[in-house]
């Protein structure tokens, strides 16, 4: 099932997602319904929170930005990231590991927004998969970004708070409608 995409100015886009204790049937619904949502809007990676759930979830696919290579390794072996999409990973735990690098990202949940980002270039990974496997890798390229930026909307953070401010200042009329259309969406439904 395709699922709405919550979008800027829904207060769940600040909240921690709490974490998985046990990985129940609705669980997998979730992440399935997360990977088709994900696939639906082209994304290259969605949190829990996006659609709604204050939880330690995320999903990730990189398989269509060709562009952007990224790299994988597990347990010291290389891996084609391809062949692991898309991947959830639950209650995920990240350790920054290169150096600072500067590229571009946007995010579902603020349509038409696009700004360059300085994130760690390569990071390590320990989650538990779809497959309610311990999975633990270490990445880089557009794979690392997008999961630090899957990781900021677990902890409730945007990337908006991770821009420069001459970038913040330029994109705020944007910001500001994305954010009323929201808040006028919100008290709709609730009418
Ligand atoms: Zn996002």
């Amino acid at each position: 099932m395709i699922l709405q995409i919550v979008k800027y100015g829904d207060p769940i886009l600040r909240k921690t997602g709490k974490k998985i204790e046990k990985i129940t049937p609705e669980i997998i619904k979730l992440i399935n319904d997360m990977f088709e949502t994900m696939a639906a809007n082209h994304g290259v990676g969605l949190a829990a929170q996006q659609v709604g759930y204050a939880l330690q979830l995320m999903v990730i696919d990189v398989r269509g930005v060709k562009d952007r290579p990224s790299s994988m390794d597990i347990d010291g072996q290389t891996v084609k990231p391809e062949d692991l999409m898309p991947i959830a990973l639950i209650n995920p735990q990240v350790i920054p590991e290169g150096a600072p690098e500067t590229g571009p990202e946007g995010c579902l949940s603020f349509p038409e927004i696009y700004a360059d980002i300085t994130r760690p270039s390569k990071i390590s990974v320990a989650a538990i998969n779809q497959n309610e496997q311990q999975i633990n890798f270490k990445c880089s390229g557009l794979l690392a970004r997008a999961i630090q930026h899957e990781l900021d909307h677990l902890k409730g953070i945007l990337f908006i708070d991770r821009m420069d401010s001459i970038t913040l200042e330029e994109l705020q009329p944007n910001l500001d409608k994305i954010k009323i259309d929201t808040i006028k969406k919100i008290s709709k439904s609730q009418k």
